[in-house]
C-alpha cells in the first residue's frame, strides 16, 4: 500500500500503476523455468484508488479558516476547482483566501488565455461579480492564483480568469511589487527545482466598488512555504528550518518595487486575517516557521 501523499498523490499513484505495468509485462515475458520459483509469485493486486478532491493537494497544509461548502457560511464559503481552492465571502465579493500548490507539474507553455468571466460555480441566488465591475475604478482585476502559475492547460489557464480568483489592486501593487513576488515564486520552481504552497488574499476593507457588491482591500497578503521539489509525503519533508515566505503590502500606488521590503512573520498575517496557516503542520515547527520573518 503507497502511503498517500497530500499532494500529487495521483501522480504518484500513476507512476506506481506503470511500474506495476511494466513489472507484469516483465514477468510475462521471462519464462517460468528462469523465474525464481523459491519465492511465491504475488499475482498483481489492483491498487486502490484514493479519492482525491482538490483539497487534497490545495490545502494539503490546512483549511486556514475552516472553510465549508455550505451556503448557511456565506462568510467563508469553500470553493474547490482543480486548479486551487478558496474561501469565498458573498457580501466581501471576493475571496477570503485562495490557495495552491505550485510545482513544475502544473507549469508548461500555454499562453496567457485572458478571457476574464463571471464564476458560475457560485450558489444560486447569489450575486456573480463581472469583469465590468471592476471598469473604470482604478482597480485592476489582480489575479490570487496567477496566470502564469497554470499553464499546462488551456482549462487550467482560463480557470485563473474567475472572477473568484480576483481582488481589486491598485495598478502598482499588481504590476509591480506583487507581480515581482509572482516571479520569484516561479523562479524557484522552474529554476529552483522547488515546489511551493500558496495562500494570497487582502485585508481590511477600505471602500466598495461595483454599487457595494466589491469590497476593496487596504493591504494584500500572501503566504508562501517553499519545499525541494520531491515524490513522497510534503507534509514528512516539513521541519523547522522550513522556509516560509509572509508579506503585506499596501494596496495603493505609494507601494515601493521591492517586495522583499514587505515581508513579515506569518504569525503577523495570522493576526491580521484570524487566519491559522499550515494548521496541520505539528504545532511546535508551525511556531518555529511562522514567527521567523524571511531574510533570504
Ligand atoms: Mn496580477
Ligand atoms: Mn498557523
Amino acid at each position: 500500500m503507497i502511503t498517500p501523499r497530500c499532494a500529487q498523490g495521483w501522480k504518484i499513484m500513476s507512476r506506481f500503476l506503470t511500474v506495476a505495468l511494466l513489472a507484469v509485462l516483465v514477468a510475462l515475458a521471462v519464462p517460468a523455468g528462469q523465474s525464481d520459483q523459491s519465492a511465491p509469485r504475488t499475482p498483481a493486486q489492483p491498487e486502490q484508488v484514493i479519492a482525491r478532491t482538490p483539497a487534497d493537494e490545495h490545502l494539503c497544509l490546512g483549511n486556514p479558516s475552516n472553510a465549508t461548502p455550505d451556503v448557511n457560511h456565506p462568510e467563508n464559503y469553500l470553493m474547490e476547482k482543480p486548479q486551487y481552492c478558496l474561501s469565498y465571502n458573498r457580501d466581501h465579493g471576493e475571496a477570503n483566501w485562495v490557495a495552491w500548490h505550485l510545482d513544475a507539474g502544473w507549469m508548461g507553455g500555454v499562453d496567457r488565455t485572458n478571457k476574464f468571466k463571471a464564476d458560475k460555480d457560485l450558489p444560486e441566488g447569489w450575486y456573480r461579480v463581472l469583469p465590468r465591475d471592476y471598469a473604470r475604478t482604478g482597480y485592476d482585476k489582480g489575479h490570487m492564483c496567477p496566470s502564469e502559475d497554470r499553464t499546462h492547460s488551456l482549462e487550467d489557464n482560463s480557470v485563473t480568469f474567475l472572477m473568484t480568483n480576483m481582488i481589486p489592486q491598485k495598478p502598482r501593487n499588481n504590476q509591480v511589487t506583487w507581480k515581482k513576488l509572482e516571479a520569484y515564486c516561479q523562479r524557484l520552481v522552474r529554476q529552483e527545482h522547488k515546489e511551493l504552497y500558496i495562500y494570497a488574499g487582502g485585508t481590511v476593507s477600505r471602500g466598495i466598488l461595483a454599487k457595494g457588491r466589491v469590497t476593496v482591500p487596504e493591504r494584500t497578503w500572501k503566504v508562501i512555504l517553499i519545499l525541494e521539489a520531491a515524490d513522497g509525503n510534503d507534509m514528512d519533508r516539513i521541519n523547522q528550518d522550513t522556509r516560509v515566505i509572509a508579506v503585506d503590502m499596501p494596496n495603493d500606488q505609494s507601494i515601493a518595487s521591492d517586495w522583499k521590503q514587505y515581508r513579515v512573520s506569518v504569525d503577523a498575517v495570522e493576526a491580521k486575517t484570524g487566519c491559522d496557516f499550515f494548521s496541520r503542520i505539528p504545532r511546535e515547527i508551525q511556531s518555529i516557521i511562522e514567527s521567523r520573518v524571511d531574510d533570504q
